[in-house]
């Protein structure tokens, strides 16, 4: 596994407004430094545990993203570095987020989780959810964590056209939501969608992050739960 030239390979075959986070769950620290010394800075891990871990061991110059299912009281653990929480998943979540985030004077970027595949298992909200997090009053309060986007997965099928209709359907949502209650809001530009097998089709339906692990790092081990 040559990590950088993977990194590489993947940049050159998306557009350059697609940002890549490179997910780095189960994997050491020094597959990360590989990426980070050929000059690629951007991370994401799915367990808190894991991530203030890494976070402590690596570079300060790394953007980290929060990609797992959040603990309200593990909040406080990550409020002091990490750049984008993109597994926001109900208004509670939300607060203590604007809470801990306006304790170190940060602000947090955070994504609203879809629940956009048929599986069950997969955490999020329904798009009706999202519509009354934006609504409630709380939100309107909100000052250190900031909406800017959307974040979903695909169920994992190999029915490519199962694949395409859930992200269109997350694309839609967005463009709906950024009508109805963003309009001039330039920072709501972001849907999350698409990792190492369904990274293309979600660029062909609008993705702005794409989150690829086991396309850069190699597969990971199967004693590790998967999420
Ligand atoms: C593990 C994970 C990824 C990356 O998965 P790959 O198939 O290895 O690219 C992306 N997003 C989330 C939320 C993950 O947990």
């Amino acid at each position: 596994m040559n990590i950088p030239e993977n990194i590489k390979q993947i940049r050159q075959t998306i557009p350059s407004s697609v940002k890549l986070v490179a997910i780095s769950k189960t994997k050491p620290v020094s597959d990360i430094l590989e990426a980070y010394y050929s000059g690629f800075t951007t991370f994401g891990e799915n367990k808190v545990q894991e991530l203030i871990k890494k976070q402590e061991d690596l570079p300060e110059d790394i953007e980290w993203h929060m990609v797992g299912h959040l603990q309200t009281n593990k909040v406080k653990y990550i409020a002091p570095f990490v750049n984008m929480i993109q597994s926001v998943d109900s208004l509670k979540l939300l607060k203590i987020i604007d809470k801990e985030a306006g304790k170190h004077n940060r602000i947090i970027n955070c994504l609203l989780q879809l629940h956009i595949a048929t599986e069950e298992t997969k955490f999020g909200l329904s798009l009706n959810e999202v519509q009354e997090i934006l609504e409630s009053p709380d939100f309107k309060l909100l000052k250190n964590a900031r909406i800017v986007g959307l974040m979903g997965m695909a169920t994992f099928t190999s029915e490519e056209e199962v694949i395409r209709m859930e992200f269109k359907f997350l694309a839609d949502c967005f463009k709906k939501l950024k009508k109805d209650y963003f309009p001039t809001d330039k920072k709501f530009k972001e849907i999350s969608m698409g990792m190492s097998g369904d990274y293309k089709i979600a660029i062909e339906e609008g993705s702005t992050i794409i989150r690829v692990g086991s396309s850069i790092f190699g597969a990971r081990s199967c004693s590790v739960s998967p999420t």
